[in-house]
């Protein structure tokens, strides 16, 4: 008998372990791409022959390599990026395999030439079937330069499986643009042929989103920015009537790497919900930053696949901070209110705020604690003037020189800088006709309606409620039994579940009876019988509202018993906190039902209006 294992020469070993990195031409863009990136470069060229059959090459301006450098990066497992295990867990570079260079010397002829700052000469080899076939010194400026010629040469059956240069084309341009998009204070250019095909300077993200998608996008992207203590989401979606029937406009990004990710992919879409057709697909660009020992980056070099501890929070945080945006985009005070031209016309009602204007507020401490701990615009409870307080607070002067602009934002947020910009001069709100309230700010003030803003804070505490944050129930002392009519029993039934995440809890005893054993500890025990009932009857009134579901008929039933009505005469800290909570709500201009919670009113267009 003879013994029948051998070991592979390298040169084939190689070829095999090149075919998991490299499956296309597209593959190897990509790779040198990040390479130019992680090289910290601030120009990045990107040339390409027959769709990358022929020739690809990336030149870039990055900190190069030392000749021992340039020679070892085509080993296998050859890396700058990591040393340890530990390094995986916060992993801040593209790369950190060192098999990019290894894989493509193994199935293309490689033509390197790189040089350090602090290096009088540069190095230039030349590769083969993993081989060095030439090193020498060479005159070259500071940065990479790779150049790698027939891919597959040497592995006729991979050549083969190529597609035609039009789709080889497109895979290349694709993985430019999921590079080009993260990261915008890069020049990068793109070359086909002796063609440019794409030439994109310097600059903030939105310019670049334009740059890649087309001018018709400039006015159409809403800007978006929340950061918690768990993660960071900023980047754009495009206004609800610029979603397309195909998909393809939709780029995702963890820790500034491109991913695919149906599960985010239907957040994002949720949140548009109802804003566009069932069909359509929006347009979105948004950034995930994370603490990297969160992410695992670690499960395929060529997937864009990714694990994170905590699949859910990410699910929520992205949908609600989507949301949001949206919410913050759209204007909906001036639809529902039939108002004098003059008022209409009035900057508070229609004019976006600047660019300077949000810079500033989006630094603020407000804009905050708006996204504290994944509780995206939740109010605690006894948080009473706690963010009230911070209505006054200056902006953080350091850091509001971010590149994010927005194309329209709301009177909410003018309403918060006006605030912010010169604290001391806030007044006291005032109730007039136990019905609205007004506050000053510095240009001018916001007139409310205490019960529909009241609404509004009511509702989106119940929707986050029925979500799974209970409500919390104070047990009754003596519970009470409640009868009702057959059909009543049955629609309670139905509720029950429902109404003990609200804070209702009822038991049901035979008979068409309940027992009340507790009611929502921040209403206490008024009425809590003939509360009930109310519910049921007021329920009732939904109930032909097919649009609804019985969730929503619940919510919003709700929300109409508990809400403050009309001649209600209110504290100062109560009309403080209602103020406190609309603005904290996540669509604060409007009730469930569309009307207006407040409108704003600006001094200077009052004296206008005024001949003053
Ligand atoms: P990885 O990127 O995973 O480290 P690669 O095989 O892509 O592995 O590259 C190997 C090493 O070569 C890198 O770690 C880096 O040190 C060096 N390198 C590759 N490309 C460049 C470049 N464009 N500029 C400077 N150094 C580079
Ligand atoms: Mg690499």
């Amino acid at each position: 008998m003879v013994d029948i294992i051998q070991l592979l020469p390298d040169n084939i070993a190689n070829q095999i372990a090149a075919g998991e990195v490299i499956q296309r031409p597209a593959s190897a863009v990509k790779e040198l791409l990040e390479n130019a990136v992680d090289a910290g470069a601030t120009e990045i060229q990107l040339l390409v022959n027959d769709a990358g059959k022929a020739l690809i090459q990336v030149i870039d301006n990055g900190k190069g390599m030392s000749v021992t450098d340039a020679r070892m990066a085509f080993e296998r497992h050859a890396t700058s990026k990591i040393s340890n295990i530990d390094d995986l867990f916060k992993i801040k570079t593209m790369g950190f395999r060192g098999e990019a260079l290894a894989s493509i010397a193994a199935v293309a002829q490689i033509e390197l030439k790189t040089k350090r700052d602090e290096d009088e000469a540069g190095i230039y080899i030349e590769i083969e079937n993993s081989i060095v076939k030439k090193q020498e010194p060479i005159a070259t400026k500071t940065g990479t330069s790779i150049a790698m010629k027939n891919l597959f040469f040497n592995v006729p059956a991979r050549r083969n499986f190529l597609k035609s240069n039009a789709v080889e084309l497109r895979h290349i341009v694709d993985e430019f643009i999921r590079v080009a998009m993260a990261f915008p204070e890069i020049f990068f250019s793109l070359n086909s042929n002796g063609q440019q095909v794409f030439h994109l300077e310097k600059g903030t993200l939105k310019q670049r989103i334009v740059q890649i998608l087309g001018n018709n996008y400039n006015a159409k992207l809403v800007s978006l920015q929340e950061r918690t203590d768990y993660l960071d989401i900023i980047g754009f979606v495009g206004k609800p009537e610029i979603a397309k029937k195909t998909r393809g406009d939709q780029f995702l990004f963890v820790n500034s790497r491109f991913i695919k990710s149906a599960y985010l992919n239907h957040a994002i879409m949720r949140a548009f919900e109802n804003m566009i057709p069932k069909d359509s697909f929006p347009m979105y660009a948004l950034f995930i930053d994370l603490n990297p020992a969160q992410v695992d980056i670690n499960v395929h070099p060529t997937k864009q696949e990714i694990k994170f501890e905590d699949e859910q929070i990410v699910y929520a945080f992205v949908q609600s901070a989507v949301k949001h945006a949206l919410a913050q985009h759209s204007i909906t005070p001036t639809l529902d209110f039939e108002l004098d031209a003059t008022i209409q016309n009035l900057d508070a009602v229609n004019k976006p705020i600047t660019d300077l204007d949000r810079s500033s507020a989006s630094t603020s401490t407000l804009f905050q604690t708006f996204s504290q701990k994944n509780q995206a615009h939740f109010v605690e409870k006894n948080s009473e003037l706690k963010h009230w307080k911070d209505f006054y607070e200056k902006p953080n002067e350091q850091s509001d020189n971010n590149n994010f602009a927005t194309a329209t934002q709301t009177p909410v947020f003018e309403s918060l800088l006006q605030n912010i910009e010169q604290p001391t001069e806030f007044n006291n709100p005032l109730q007039i006709h136990n019905a609205y309230i007004v506050v000053q700010n510095n240009n001018g003030y916001l007139l409310l309606n205490q019960q529909n803003a009241h609404e509004r804070v009511l509702y989106e505490k119940f929707a986050i409620a029925v979500a799974g944050k209970a409500i919390a129930t104070q047990q009754s002392l003596f519970p009470t039994t409640l009868e009702l009519s057959p059909a009543d029993t049955h629609i309670l039934h139905e509720l029950l579940p429902d109404l003990k995440q609200l804070g209702y809890l009822l038991e049901p005893f035979g008979n068409n009876t309940f027992v009340l054993q507790g009611t929502p500890a921040d209403v206490g025990q008024k009425g809590d019988l003939q509360a009930i009932e109310k519910i049921v009857e007021q329920y009732k009134h939904f109930s032909n509202d097919l649009k609804f579901t019985k969730r929503e008929k619940l919510l919003r039933t709700l929300c109409l018993q508990q809400a403050i009505k009309p001649g209600t005469v209110l504290a100062l800290t109560e009309m403080k906190t209602l103020i406190e909570e609309l603005f904290l709500c996540e669509t604060p201009n409007a009730t469930p039902n569309g009307k207006p919670t407040y409108m704003s009113f600006k001094k200077n267009e009052l004296d206008k209006i005024f001949g003053r």
